[in-house]
C-alpha cells in the first residue's frame, strides 16, 4: 500500500447538510480513500486521507457525479509520527494513555484516519462518566427525584404517600445500567475498531515518544494523555485518620447513613447532598465561600439556596474547615465561620470539594512535559504538550470538567498529533449543567464577570412564574438570567434554574457560539408550551413587561 496522504480539496456548489454528506459519500467511494469528511458545507471543503497513489482527479470527478466541482488544494504526506519520530519498533501510530471518554474519543479518530492506535488502560475501561460520574450519579438522582415526586411535594401541592424506599434495590439498578452502559458503549465499541489494540496496564513515559507499560517499552509515532482526574480533598487536619466518603464511595454504600456532612457546594457535593437528602438521610452542606454554587450567578446560587431548605437541608457557608475527627461511629468537623467556631457532626462525611488530574507517577517531567500548580497539563491552544511528541485532552487539562469536553478535546487533540491539522481548541461556549432539582443550566459570562471584563451590559431576569409551561406544570421554581452586551447586542451568557434546565441552556449555547444577537433571537419562534420558551420570553423581558403578553412568546 502506498504511504497516506492528507488532501484538501476546495468544493463549490455546497448548499446544505445533505451536500456535505453527499460530498463525503462521493470521496469515500473512491478506492483507496480511508476517510473523507466535510467540517460543514459552509466551508466550502473537504479532508481526505487515502493512498498516496490516488490521483486528483480521480477525486474531482467522484464529486462531479455527486453534482458539485472541486480541486485538491493541498496534499501532503500523513504524518504518521512513526515515521516522523523514527519509532525503533513502528507498532503503533498512536498511543492514547487513559481509556476514559477523552481517550476513547481519541482512539477511534485515530481509527478513522487510518492509523495503528493502542489504547492504553490501568483501571476499568471506561474511565470515570460511565464507571463513577456521570452515569451512576444521574441515574441515583433520577431515581431519588421520582421517590420525592411520589411523596408531599411543597411546590406541586401535590399530597401522595411516599413509597417504601429500598436504598439497596436502587443501588442494585444503578450497579446494573453502569455494567450495561460499559459494555456497549465501552467494550463493544472497541471491538468495532480492529486498528485499536487495548492494552490493560499503567502507562509512563520515558523521554521523547517513549512509553512504559508495566515494564514493556514502546516506541510509538505520538501519544495522547487522557489520563483523567480523581477526587481530592483538602489538607485538614485529622481528615484522613478519621476517614471519609467520595463522590466513589458515597454512590456505593450499600447502607444509607442517616445523617451526612456534604464539604463542597459544587455540582457533585450539590447533587449527592439533595440525593442523600431526599433518601431520606439528614444533610448538612458545608461550603468554605459564601454561598453554594459558588462559580454560578449570584441569583442562581440565593434562589437554589432556599429551594434545597426547604426540602430540609441544613447549609452552612463561609465556613473554613480546621479539624476533622471521629469519634463514637460519628464524624465530628470543627470550623470557623465569621470568627466563631462551628461543630458539625453526622454519621458520615463526604468529601466533595474538586478533583486534581492523575499526572503523578507517569514520568512527565522526564518527558519534558510541565505541569500546572494543581498537577494539570500545560497545553498550547492546539491540546500540544511542550513535548512535541505528545497531546493531551480531558480532565488531565484541570478544567472544564465535562464529558463531552473531553471527547471534543480527544478527537481534536488525535487530529492534530497524527495529521499536523493544527485545529484550534475552542472552548468558547461549554454548557455546564448541576442535576440538582431544579437544575442549574448556564452558559458563557455570569453578569459579575462581564462587569470584570468590561463589558457595557443589560440583564433579564425572568421568573419561571411567567413561562405557561411552569404554570400548567404547577412548578415555577426558578428563574432564567440573560446577560447582554450593550454595545453589539450579543448575548454574554445565560443563567437558568429550573426544572429541566439543562433542556433549556443549549439554544443559549447556539446563540453564544454564532454570535446571535437578541433581535435575531426575537425574530425567531420558539414553540408554546415548552419551557424554552422562557428563553425567548426572558429575551422580550429586555424590552418590554412580558405579564402583558397575552398567550405566548411569539
Ligand atoms: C460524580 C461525578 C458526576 C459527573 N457528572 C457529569 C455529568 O453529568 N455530565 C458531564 O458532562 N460530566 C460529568 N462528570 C465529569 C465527567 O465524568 C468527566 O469530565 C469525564 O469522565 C472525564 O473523562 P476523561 O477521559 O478525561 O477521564 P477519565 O474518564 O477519568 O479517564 C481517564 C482514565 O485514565 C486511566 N489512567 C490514569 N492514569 C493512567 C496511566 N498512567 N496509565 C493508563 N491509564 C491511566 C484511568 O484509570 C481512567 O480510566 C462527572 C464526574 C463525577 C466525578
Amino acid at each position: 500500500m502506498a504511504e497516506l496522504e492528507q488532501l484538501e480539496l476546495d468544493v463549490q456548489g455546497m448548499t446544505c447538510d445533505s451536500c456535505a454528506l453527499h460530498v463525503t459519500k462521493a470521496l469515500e467511494s473512491v478506492a483507496g480513500v480511508q476517510n473523507a469528511r466535510v467540517p460543514g458545507w459552509e466551508s466550502g471543503r473537504a479532508q481526505v486521507t487515502a493512498d498516496g497513489d490516488v490521483a486528483a482527479e480521480e477525486l474531482a470527478a467522484a464529486v462531479q457525479s455527486a453534482g458539485y466541482k472541486a480541486r485538491v488544494a493541498n496534499r501532503k504526506p500523513l504524518q504518521s509520527a512513526t515515521q516522523a519520530s523514527g519509532s525503533p519498533d513502528g507498532e503503533y501510530d498512536l498511543m492514547v494513555i487513559g481509556g476514559g471518554s477523552a481517550g476513547f474519543a481519541a482512539a477511534i479518530k485515530g481509527a478513522e484516519l487510518g492509523q495503528r492506535v493502542a489504547l492504553v488502560e490501568a483501571g476499568t475501561i471506561g474511565g470515570t462518566c460511565v464507571n463513577v460520574g456521570c452515569v451512576p450519579s444521574k441515574t441515583l438522582i433520577r431515581a431519588m427525584e421520582q421517590y420525592h415526586l411520589a411523596g408531599s411535594h411543597p411546590f406541586r401541592g401535590v399530597h401522595t404517600t411516599a413509597g417504601h424506599l429500598s436504598w439497596s434495590q436502587v443501588l442494585d439498578q444503578k450497579d446494573k445500567l453502569v455494567a450495561d452502559m460499559r459494555q456497549s458503549r465501552y467494550v463493544d465499541v472497541l471491538a468495532a475498531y480492529p486498528e485499536v489494540t487495548y492494552l490493560q496496564g499503567h502507562a509512563r513515559l520515558t523521554g521523547g515518544n517513549g512509553v512504559e507499560i508495566d515494564g514493556q517499552a514502546y516506541a510509538p509515532g505520538t501519544v495522547v494523555i487522557a489520563t483523567g482526574a480523581r477526587p481530592w480533598a483538602p489538607p485538614i487536619s485529622g481528615l484522613a485518620e478519621a476517614g471519609y466518603l467520595t463522590s466513589t464511595t458515597a454512590m456505593d454504600l450499600r447502607e444509607r447513613p442517616d445523617s451526612l456532612v456534604v464539604l463542597g457546594a459544587n455540582a457533585v457535593g450539590l447533587e449527592l447532598a439533595q440525593t442523600f437528602a431526599r433518601a431520606g438521610t439528614t444533610v448538612t452542606l458545608v461550603e468554605l465561600l459564601p454561598r453554594i454554587a459558588p462559580f454560578e450567578d449570584e441569583e442562581i446560587s440565593e434562589a437554589l439556596t432556599d429551594y434545597l431548605q426547604a426540602e430540609g437541608m441544613r447549609i452552612v457557608t463561609g465556613v473554613t474547615t480546621e479539624h476533622v475527627e471521629r469519634q463514637g461511629g460519628r464524624t465530628y468537623l470543627t470550623g470557623r465561620q465569621g470568627g466563631n467556631e462551628v461543630v458539625l457532626e453526622a454519621e458520615r462525611l463526604l468529601v466533595a470539594t474538586g478533583r486534581r488530574p492523575n499526572t503523578t507517577e507517569m514520568g512527565l517531567e522526564e518527558a519534558g512535559i510541565r505541569l500546572g500548580s494543581r498537577g494539570e497539563l500545560l497545553v498550547n491552544d492546539r491540546l500540544q504538550t511542550d513535548n512535541p511528541a505528545v497531546y493531551a485532552a480531558g480532565d488531565v487539562l484541570g478544567k472544564d470538567m465535562f464529558v463531552y469536553v473531553a471527547a471534543y478535546g480527544g478527537t481534536l487533540a488525535a487530529e492534530n498529533a497524527l495529521t499536523g491539522a493544527g485545529r484550534l481548541y475552542d472552548t468558547s461556549a461549554i454548557p455546564r449543567v448541576t442535576f440538582t432539582d431544579p437544575q442549574i443550566a448556564s452558559a458563557g459570562l455570569t453578569e459579575a464577570q462581564a462587569a470584570t471584563e468590561g463589558y457595557d451590559v443589560r440583564v433579564s431576569v425572568l421568573p419561571m412564574a411567567q413561562v405557561p409551561r411552569a404554570l400548567a406544570a404547577h412548578d415555577t421554581r426558578g428563574l432564567i438570567k440573560l446577560v447582554v452586551d450593550r454595545e453589539t447586542d450579543r448575548l454574554l451568557g445565560a443563567h437558568v434554574l429550573a426544572p429541566e434546565a439543562g433542556e433549556i441552556i443549549q439554544t443559549a449555547v447556539l446563540a453564544l457560539r454564532f454570535g446571535l444577537t437578541t433581535k435575531q433571537l426575537r425574530e425567531t419562534m420558539f414553540p408554546y408550551l415548552t419551557n424554552v420558551e422562557g428563553f425567548k420570553l426572558a429575551v422580550l423581558a429586555l424590552e418590554k413587561d412580558v405579564s402583558l403578553l397575552s398567550c405566548c412568546a411569539g
